[in-house]
């Protein structure tokens, strides 16, 4: 493994525009569960599909719940040491974006600003209206439910207002995917952490940096999809191995 260490920290040395590409592994030593893990989110609950959001006020009312249920799990996690690793990594000027699936926050909350973080699957800590944008904070929505038994409709233009994330068979923020895509295309360095890689189009975005000359790092518990294509592969634990490599530097 210290070898292994040593060629991260070597490629990050000759970085200076890298892009890390998140998925629920880094998130998890802050003890949200991943996806596919034993244990992972969906192997619990069938998520709800976008199309049944929009259409079944039944469908809302769950999703509501759930995210209700969530809540004190949203408000208690803080970001671990994988996230601070990246955080420096940013600071330093290593690294030019952080390009993440992950909907929790934690890397705007380890410090990394906000404009350098591009979340393609959204946000949870927020809502948004679907029909105008705007945004609705999650306590407000959570009296209204609490009192009415449903979310409210959004108070601008009585559009629906949904988490927002990016749910299955909803349409990719265009603005996020087009800040990753250029994000990626300059990028001289990827370094994958925490993503089994198999959820597209995000995970498009590393062969995407690989193929216009980046070097591609893929740091995850097990192996992932692209792990032939990657210049250097690390099968290890998130914040121990990215603590080690930010220190060697
Ligand atoms: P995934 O669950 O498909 O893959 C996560 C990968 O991380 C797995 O291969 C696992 O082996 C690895 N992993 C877990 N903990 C690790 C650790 N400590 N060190 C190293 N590797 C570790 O996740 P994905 O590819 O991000 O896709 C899941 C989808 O679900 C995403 O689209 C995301 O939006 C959503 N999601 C988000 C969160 C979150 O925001 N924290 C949590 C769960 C799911």
């Amino acid at each position: 493994m210290d070898a292994e260490i040593a060629g991260l920290a070597t490629l990050l040395r000759g970085a200076r525009r890298a892009v890390v590409f998140t998925g629920a592994g880094i998130s998890t030593e802050s003890g949200i569960p991943d996806f596919r893990s034993p244990g992972g989110i969906w192997t619990k609950m069938m998520p709800v599909q976008f199309q049944d959001y929009v259409a079944d006020p039944q469908a809302r009312r769950v999703s509501w719940q759930r995210r209700f249920e969530m809540e004190e799990t949203w408000n208690q996690v803080r970001p671990n040491d994988g996230h601070k690793a990246v955080a420096q990594l940013v600071a330093r000027g290593i690294v030019s974006h952080v390009i993440t699936q992950n909907i929790d926050n934690l890397h705007q909350a380890s410090g990394v600003p906000e404009d350098r973080v591009i979340e393609l699957h959204g946000n949870t800590r927020h809502a948004k209206c679907l029909t105008c944008g705007a945004r609705v904070e999650i306590a407000d929505i959570r009296a209204h439910f609490e009192e009415h038994g449903d979310a409210p409709d959004c108070v601008l233009c009585g559009g629906i207002v949904k988490t927002a994330t990016i749910s299955f068979g909803q349409a990719m923020p265009e603005g996020e995917m087009a800040r990753a895509e250029q994000a990626s295309l300059a990028a001289d360095l990827c370094l994958v952490a925490g993503s089994s890689l198999s959820v597209y189009p995000a995970a498009a975005f590393p062969l995407l940096a690989k193929r216009a000359g980046a070097r591609l790092a893929i740091l995850n518990r097990e192996e992932t999809e692209q792990d032939p294509y990657a210049d250097l592969v690390i099968h290890g634990e998130i914040g121990p191995v990215l603590t080690a490599a930010v220190k060697a530097l």
